[in-house]
């Protein structure tokens, strides 16, 4: 471990020198089968041939100019999402905060702009939307707060799948001018709202002229089964950031707008240097190519269930096994009592994977992954937690 880097992350005493598909290989040269993907961002795999290809065909040509050119391949990417979303346009920028301050920034020059000048937006308990000042207030965690006074104004928190505590905030403030929820909460612990959630908070939305924020920094890019999780529904958002698996490890963010929202933000209001320079687009273009082709939303439906059975007919009942879930290849299997020693006991197995929310082992398995890998998954998984109890 080197004291020159900030102690932000409790990290493991791993280094990984290379990689291929779901696997990486340590600098002792041991093996590892990847269940987390990088925190959900390198789903094609490590080394996708694809990803290596179009950056290294980019970066022999140019990588970067700047937002004062036209860069066409940050308009080819935009017209990519835009029809896989149903969105009309896109703000490019380098991380999921930063794509969800864009979207907060929408929603407020959305109320300013209808002579509200003090706008608050909804957000839920227990979500995770970022570690930037405004982002992290945002964030329905007290110890993500912690520390960081004083907070940004303007954030109203009710508990998450509730759609009446969201009408009641809507009904107490006249200044409510947006909500903004994550379709599955990622970092809370993998919870999923009921069906009708995002439904109803469209609806609340339209009656109220409020606009609905989708936050899929980590469940979009087909993590769930669908490009985007609101998809599972007939919902269209009028904001959606989302940034992790979208190039496969180059780092990216995107805020995509429809409607009103998508008319906000005029030259001068928001910017980015880096932000969809050629060698992120590129890349990231090189992913949605890849989804495509190899029909991965299908795939990490399809997988996705077949691991959700695996895990409940092994350790279902199980006392203490309080819950498993999942949507897609956004998994989760949560115990009844705090299990962070399973990240190394996992790790010593020679498998990757994270536990969220003190008791939920979360797996956020490459989209490419084998039917065999994602047994050898499921297999060390069950075995740590029967040995748990
Ligand atoms: C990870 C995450 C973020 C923050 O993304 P960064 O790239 O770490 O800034 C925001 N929202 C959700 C839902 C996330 O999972």
């Amino acid at each position: 471990m080197n004291d020159a880097v900030m102690p932000t992350y409790g990290r493991l005493d791993v280094a990984f020198t290379h990689g291929e598909g779901s696997w990486l290989v340590d600098d002792q040269g041991n093996r590892y089968l990847d269940g987390l993907s990088g925190l959900g961002v390198v789903a094609l795999g490590h080394a996708n041939p694809a990803v290596a290809k179009a950056i290294s065909d980019q970066a022999g040509q140019l990588l970067h100019t700047s937002n004062l050119y036209r860069i066409p391949a940050q308009e080819k990417l935009a017209s990519e999402l835009a029809a896989l979303s149903g969105m009309d346009n896109m703000f490019f920028c380098n991380s999921g905060a930063e794509a969800n301050e864009c979207a907060i920034k929408i929603c407020r020059i959305y109320g300013n702009n209808r002579g509200i000048d003090d706008p608050a937006i909804i957000v839920a308990d227990n979500s995770f939307h970022g570690r930037t000042m405004a982002t992290l207030t945002a964030t329905g965690n007290p110890k993500v707060h912690a520390g960081f006074t004083p907070l940004v104004t303007g954030f109203i928190h009710v508990p998450f799948n509730d759609v009446d505590a969201v009408r009641a905030a809507v009904e107490a403030n006249d200044n409510v001018v947006g909500v903004m929820v994550e379709p599955i909460q990622g970092e809370g612990g993998i919870h999923i709202p009921d069906d009708d959630y995002l439904p109803a908070l469209r609806q609340l939305c339209d009656d109220s002229e409020l606009l609905l924020v989708v936050d899929e920094v980590q469940s979009g890019n087909a993590r769930t089964g669908r490009y985007f999780a609101y998809q599972h529904s007939d919902v269209l958002p009028d904001v959606v950031p989302t940034a992790k698996g979208l190039a496969n490890g180059v780092p990216i963010g995107v805020c995509l707008a429809r409607g009103i929202a998508a008319d906000q933000l005029k030259p001068g209001n928001h910017g980015s240097t880096f932000g969809g320079n050629p060698l992120s687009c590129a890349a990231a273009i090189a992913v949605v190519n890849e989804i495509e082709n190899h029909n991965l939303e299908a795939r990490a439906a399809e997988l996705g269930d077949r691991m959700l059975t695996s895990f409940r007919d092994r350790l279902g009942g199980r006392n203490n096994v309080k819950d498993i879930r999942g949507k897609g290849l956004m998994l989760a299997v949560e115990l009844t009592s705090p299990c962070s020693e399973i990240v190394q006991k996992a790790l010593d197995q020679g498998l990757l994977l994270n536990v969220t929310a003190d008791s939920v082992i979360r797996l956020l398995p490459p989209l490419i992954i084998t039917d065999e890998e994602a047994e050898r998954i499921c297999d060390v998984v069950c075995t740590l937690v029967e040995e748990q109890s």
